[in-house]
């Protein structure tokens, strides 16, 4: 056995590399031995999947060694940034059971600073202002092989620079016309050294910071000083950041000392198959109406899923299983979506809904006789208790649960054959109606008062159990169905074609007057539940559904395309 203790270090023990190098500067004394992270979102979209791979780990490793993690507005950008975002993405961390308590930063709350190390910089020959456009600026760069050329502007005296660059904020030049760049090394075998801009003039209002500031830092130059001004001890980021990381501790440098360091660390990002991660892509989706906005349940963003019927824990557990590496991968959906069944199997409330449904008369039981049967919320979780469904002399059944020609091994209802309705009683098939065209209007039913559930007659042996509900206690509902969102399995890969082009047509198919059990009417107004429609699906009450217009989305079927991938 082990003891209190050793369990608590074993919970505590490195599961990754991040967490590793973590735990090895804490066990150093770095930093004094503190432990600060950030989650660092720029507002200009909603949160996706692969930011709550970055929560995940952001928030995960403060917690798990005792340390804090911060939130951080990364608004440097005020083009394309908007409070809308700002709202919605203190949601959705939230939702996914993350906080960050009282430490809420902005970037802009260090424009300031920023300035000011700036302009530090310009009197220390350290930056210039450069006049030239962004096209002329990124002719001169060279090539990874090829140093690149200075700018004509270069040696500018630092009076000059300083009073250009005060001009630049005082809104005298127009947008685009005159960057200030630090003057490091042009033919540095790192690109991102080759005189890197670190401000540029944008005359857009800012949503916060409204018209107080014409130039606004670049993200190479607000990124690392904004972890010191906080007090970052790690700085965690995705992959793509691993080239900026010499540049990071350049600017950081300025300021930092032996004490005090933030540090940063890559891991690779997280990219799923038939959907894409580029927000900017995501926003085009949303604004030409190619999906019913942000949190469309087709969506990866995590209002999306949310709206699905996806589960924060789902989520998590999704993004502990694929881990954190520094090698870039593309993850199977399947993964994403049997992390989904699994939890919801342990938490939805199982509950009768018809999807097609077809009349079943149960002619041989009273007319206006009306019982109850109870059902099992959940056979997982016998904590959840039992809830009540009428049963009556007219029920619906699936029309795809009947057949009069069955095939040999169809164990569901047919002419003379005897199926189990769950809950209730075993029935036999008698006859059906028809309409003029030969479809089948009604099927005729007798059933056997001794096989009701609990009694002794309920143990015979019947091949098939059909769900249903009471004809005359149903309530309608509209179902929406949701597949993936691309038809092929890396839009990102398909560089032929435009993404929009990728898109699967059949997403999203929506289905009326499906029949569900009276229990709903009450409870099919709850954003997010989750139930289980019984041999069909995983379904949650959509956001707009209401008493008079029930509205089920889709969460994931039953089957599950994972585990036979698995098999294989
Ligand atoms: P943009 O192109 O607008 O910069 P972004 O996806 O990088 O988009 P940010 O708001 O800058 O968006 O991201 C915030 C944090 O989330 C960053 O630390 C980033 O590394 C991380 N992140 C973004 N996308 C992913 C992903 N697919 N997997 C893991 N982490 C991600
Ligand atoms: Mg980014």
């Amino acid at each position: 056995m082990a003891t209190e203790e050793e369990k608590s270090t074993q919970d505590n023990r490195p599961l990754n590399f991040v967490e590793q190098i973590v735990w090895d500067d804490l066990q150093a004394g770095k930093n004094g031995g503190r432990l600060n992270t950030r989650f660092p979102p720029e507002p200009n979209g909603y949160l996706h999947i692969g930011h709550a791979k970055a929560i995940c780990m952001d928030f995960g490793v403060a917690e798990k060694f005792g340390g804090t993690c911060n939130l951080r507005f990364d608004d440097t950008n005020p083009v394309k940034e908007d409070v809308e975002y700002v709202d919605a993405i203190r949601d959705d961390i939230h939702w996914l059971g993350f906080d960050w308590g009282d430490r809420e930063y902005y970037a802009s709350d260090y424009f300031p600073k920023l300035y000011d190390l700036a302009c530090r910089l310009i009197r220390e020959g350290k930056a210039y202002v450069d006049d030239q456009t962004s096209e002329q600026i990124a002719e001169q760069k060279g090539t990874p092989t090829e140093p690149g050329k200075e700018s004509p502007y270069r040696n500018r005296t630092p009076e000059e620079n300083l009073d250009l660059f005060q001009r630049m904020n005082a809104g005298e030049f127009p947008d685009g016309s005159r960057v200030l760049r630090a003057k490091i090394d042009m033919a540095s075998p790192n690109m991102h050294f080759r005189d890197p801009i670190m401000y540029r003039i944008i005359s857009t209002p800012h949503h916060r910071t409204g018209t107080t500031w014409r130039v606004y830092p670049m993200y190479d130059f607000a990124h690392g000083q904004s972890d010191y001004f906080e007090g970052v001890t790690h700085s965690i980021c995705t992959l793509e950041f691993e080239v900026h990381r010499p540049l990071y501790e350049y600017f950081v440098k300025e300021l930092a000392d032996e004490s005090y360091c933030p540090r940063q660390i890559e891991f690779n990002r997280l990219n799923l198959t038939y959907t894409v991660m580029s927000k900017r892509k995501l926003l085009q989706l949303v604004k030409e109406g190619l999906v019913a906005g942000w949190d469309d349940p087709r969506m990866p963003t995590i209002s999306g899923l949310r709206r699905r019927g996806f589960t924060p824990r789902s989520v998590r557990n999704f993004v502990d299983k694929i881990g954190y590496t520094k090698y870039e991968a593309l993850n199977s959906i399947a993964l994403l979506e049997h992390a989904v069944r699994e939890d919801l199997n342990a938490v939805a409330t199982r509950v009768m809904a018809v999807m097609n449904p077809v009349k079943v008369v149960i002619t041989n039981y009273p007319e206006g006789q009306v019982e109850m049967v109870e059902l099992e919320n959940n056979p997982e979780d016998p904590t959840t208790g039992t809830h009540q469904m009428p049963f009556s002399r007219e029920l619906y059944i699936e029309r795809e649960d009947f057949m009069e020609n069955p095939p040999k091994k169809f164990f569901r209802l047919a002419p003379d054959g005897e199926v189990r309705l769950k809950g209730a009683y075993i029935v036999k098939c008698t006859g059906v109606k028809k309409d003029a065209d030969g479809n089948i209007e009604e099927i005729y039913c007798t059933y056997d008062p001794e096989t009701r559930s609990g009694l002794p007659g309920s143990m015979r042996k019947v091949k098939g159990t059909l769900h249903w509900v009471s004809a005359p206690h149903a309530v309608d509902a509209t179902a929406r169905l949701y597949d993936r969102l691309f038809s092929v399995e890396n839009p990102a890969a398909e560089t032929e074609r435009d993404f929009r082009e990728l898109l699967n047509t059949d997403s999203l198919k929506v289905v009326e007057g499906i029949k569900v059990e009276p229990f709903l009417a009450e409870h099919g107004v709850e954003a997010g539940r989750p139930f289980q429609f019984q041999r069909i699906g995983y379904f949650t009450p959509d956001l707009d559904s209401t008493p008079q217009h029930l509205i089920f989305n889709r969460t994931i079927a039953l089957k599950d395309s994972w585990e036979k991938e698995q098999k294989k």
